[in-house]
């Protein structure tokens, strides 16, 4: 049964954080002329009209987007983003991961999505009913994305974005992952995690997993926009990847400590690093 919605959580600081660094990818590969896949394990609704009652459930948005918005930014990166969510926000909606992929991307280029929850894929299926270059899959998106790579295009890149509902979830990621990489060993592979307080915090450990059967590097990006709280909540995120075309490593290292700045400048934080195999 899954009862995972993300229109409660749309354009809270995971999504900000998410979103952008998939946006930056996005923008370094299509740099080059040739065709590429995004492909999507966990897509959700696509966008978010915020004026409906999830959202404003608890407004998570308001201490995620909205600041950001409402701010000045120093880094292209983040001024080409904040345009992007701001096309979507002048309806009062926000881009989820497919509607930021299909804004990216060009003509040329093809976006799988895969979707397990019926009510979310009848949405997700609204929303990008109009383009062309999109694939929908009503199905789980961990065997998808294995049976579907490589792609074709073959360049291109992955966003998996699960829920965390079930503590398995953390290992069958890490195994996904490993698969994965030695069927499309040049695709990018783009992970969300969530940071939680104290001995729900699987995160840690599936990295380690995942560095130790990756033969190539791991990069991972974190914020949090709370001190490591002693409850449950989650108070960050973070985003792994491999295969990270170059330079965009060293632009997400700058953009970090300008988010942290804008969402959480007394309590928050951020690291970035490479995680290297010990094999
Ligand atoms: N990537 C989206 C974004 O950033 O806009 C948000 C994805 S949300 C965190 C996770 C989604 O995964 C939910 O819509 C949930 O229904 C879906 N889901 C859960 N298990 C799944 C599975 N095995 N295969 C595909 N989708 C699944």
């Amino acid at each position: 049964m899954l009862s995972y919605r993300h229109a409660f959580h749309a354009g809270n600081h995971a999504d900000v954080l998410k979103h952008l660094c998939l946006s930056m990818v996005l923008e370094k590969l299509i740099e080059k002329d040739k065709p590429l896949t995004y492909l999507e394990t966990h897509a959700a609704a696509g966008a978010y009209d915020l004026n409906t009652a999830m959202p404003q459930k608890n407004r998570e948005y308001m201490s995620g987007i909205s600041p950001l918005l409402a701010s000045e930014v120093s880094s292209e990166a983040m001024s080409r983003y904040k345009a992007l969510v701001a096309r979507y926000f002048a309806d009062y909606k926000y881009p989820g991961s497919p509607a930021v992929a299909a804004s990216v991307l060009r003509e040329q280029d093809k976006l799988v999505l895969m979707e397990l929850h019926n009510t979310e894929f009848e949405i997700l299926r609204n929303n990008m009913r109009r383009d062309k270059r999109v694939t929908l899959h009503h199905r789980d998106g961990i065997e998808g994305v294995l049976a579907l790579s490589p792609p074709t295009p073959r360049r291109g890149i992955v966003l998996i974005d699960p829920p965390y509902e079930q503590p398995l979830e953390y290992e069958r990621i890490a195994t996904l992952i490993a698969q994965l990489h030695r069927k499309w060993p040049v695709g990018v592979i783009a992970l969300w995690y969530p940071l939680l307080a104290q001995e729900r915090n699987r995160a840690p450990a599936m990295l380690d997993v995942i560095a130790r059967s990756q033969p190539a590097s791991l990069f991972t990006a974190e914020l949090w926009v709370e001190a490591q709280a002693s409850d449950y909540g989650m108070y960050g995120s973070g985003m792994a990847f491999i295969n990270l075309p170059w330079t965009v490593d060293e632009k997400i290292a700058l953009v970090l400590p300008e988010i942290q700045q804008i969402l959480a400048p007394d309590q928050g934080g951020f690291s970035h690093r490479w995680v290297l195999s010990p094999n």
